[in-house]
């Protein structure tokens, strides 16, 4: 094992801090899987790819599931180069009916996404982010707490004066019940009306849909036909004196989503054809139709097998399947030094020690795991090491300490060798997530070294 600033030469270390700060503003801007694929829609589109087309080429399936492709030197015939991330994150979804009022405040009811732990979302600054569709189709965006001059929103905890039974004395994981993850929006009641003798109900809750019907001309009930998330406000920053790490929220696998997106770029002349994807609902075990799980996969290599002008038929299909060679490209756990009892300090990731091939999750007894063959690891540590990549291996915690599953599962089941990869984090999965540059570094640098190859 080498940490990576052993091995970076003064110009590469120059290199790994401008993706670095691109790689914050990626964080910043792209916060929900909408906004991923409309930031990569955007830079596809400057870098000459074009929708449908057969040799660079994209499909943007209901803008949640993004895959762009280039043609090799070798024939598709010959199998892909497959880098798959997802870019859905752990977050607060609204209710589909969320607005109500008790005792003149006004608040969001949320549905959580993914595996949270639900104290870390309290007392923290939160924005809304996402979409309402109205009866007629009009989409309207909606960003609020993002900019300076925007308000933004919070979800309120108990105080510690009061909480010594309601919170302290319980178990961590039922001290914030998902119930009470209610967003504060208002307390300002709506002015009376001139003539109203009656006591006029819920004011502030009526404030609050005046001013949604004037900013955004949305009505209450089209909250049912929306998605709209909160997520932590505020930029991704650099972290530690030495600006060693990267904080920001939906690391989880945007960083992979980013390194194997510049990967692609930067990759002119492939020896086989490249194919990068960009998945939604992994978060949630893959399920609905822009998933892992979903055929979308399956249609869209049909539709290359068609552009390449060979048969979509069920052999076809299986032959490039199974010449393919693919990434699982996402986060694991790196050792947190504080919480060493559930690491296996001999196989489990180290931040700085560069990008990690994870040969299998799941969880006691390898169950649900998608273990890559031995034969695939050795294949991928001959190309990083020929292209300098500092890699490492690793599983992901101590045996029977939880676990966890990819994508990769899905894709195998096609006939492809494909597995886990990517750089290590800390606080995976909190509101703010901790990756070390050099490991973001190498992860580009391993995607790209396999997307040439
Ligand atoms: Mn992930
Ligand atoms: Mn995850």
């Amino acid at each position: 094992m080498e940490h990576v600033f052993d091995r970076l030469s003064p110009e590469e270390k120059k290199r790994a801090e401008a993706l670095g700060e691109e790689y914050i503003s990626f964080l910043t801007e792209a916060k929900t899987e909408r906004e991923a694929v409309e930031y990569f829609l955007k830079h596809l589109e400057g870098a000459g790819f074009v929708e449908g087309d057969s040799e660079k080429g994209f499909l943007n399936y209901k803008d949640k599931f993004l895959a762009c492709w280039r043609q090799g030197e070798r024939p598709l015939k010959e199998g892909l180069k497959i880098i798959v991330s997802h870019i859905d994150t752990p977050r607060l979804d609204l209710k589909l009916h969320p607005l109500f009022e008790e005792m003149d405040l006004a608040f969001l009811k949320t549905h959580y996404y993914g595996g949270i732990k639900k104290y870390h979302w309290v007392a923290i600054p939160l924005a809304l982010h996402g979409i309402v569709v109205k009866k007629n189709g009009e989409k309207v965006k909606i960003v609020i707490g993002e900019e300076e001059k925007d308000p933004l929103f919070t979800i309120c905890d108990l105080l510690p004066h009061l909480a010594r039974k309601k919170q302290e004395e319980k178990k961590l994981g039922e001290a914030i019940l998902a119930e009470n993850l209610n967003l504060l929006i208002g307390g300002i009641p709506l002015e009376k009306s001139p003539k109203g003798k009656k006591e006029e109900k819920e004011r502030v809750k009526k404030k609050i849909l005046q001013l949604f019907k004037e900013r955004y001309g949305i009505e209450e009930e089209d909250f049912t036909s929306a998605e709209i998330y909160a997520v932590p406000a505020g930029k991704a920053r650099w972290v530690g004196l030495d600006k060693a790490f990267i904080g920001g929220y939906g690391q989880d696998d945007r960083i992979c989503a980013f390194t194997s997106f510049k990967a692609l770029l930067t990759t002119e002349k492939p020896k086989y054809p490249n194919l990068v994807i960009f998945m939604d609902r992994e978060e949630i075990g893959s399920e609905g139709n822009t998933s892992a799980k979903s055929r979308i996969f399956e249609g869209l290599i049909y539709e290359l097998l068609k552009k390449a002008k060979i048969d979509p038929t069920p052999d076809n299909f299986f032959e490039v399947m199974m010449r393919t060679k693919a990434l699982s490209a996402d986060v694991t756990a790196g050792i947190d030094p504080i919480y060493i009892e559930v690491h296996d300090k001999l196989n489990d990731a180290k931040l700085g020690y560069g990008v990690v091939i994870t040969r299998y999750t799941g969880h006691g007894g390898k169950y649900m795991a998608n273990e890559a063959h031995a034969e695939y690891v050795a294949y991928l540590r001959n190309i990083f090491e020929k292209n300098n990549v500092v890699y490492q291996i690793a599983s992901m915690g101590k045996v029977d300490e939880g676990g966890g599953g990819t994508v990769s599962k899905y894709f195998a089941s096609y006939g492809m060798d494909i597995v886990d990869i990517g750089p290590p984090l800390l606080s995976m999965h909190s509101t703010f997530e901790i990756a070390h540059i050099g490991d973001l570094y190498t992860t580009f640098k391993a995607f790209e070294a396999f997307l040439k190859s």
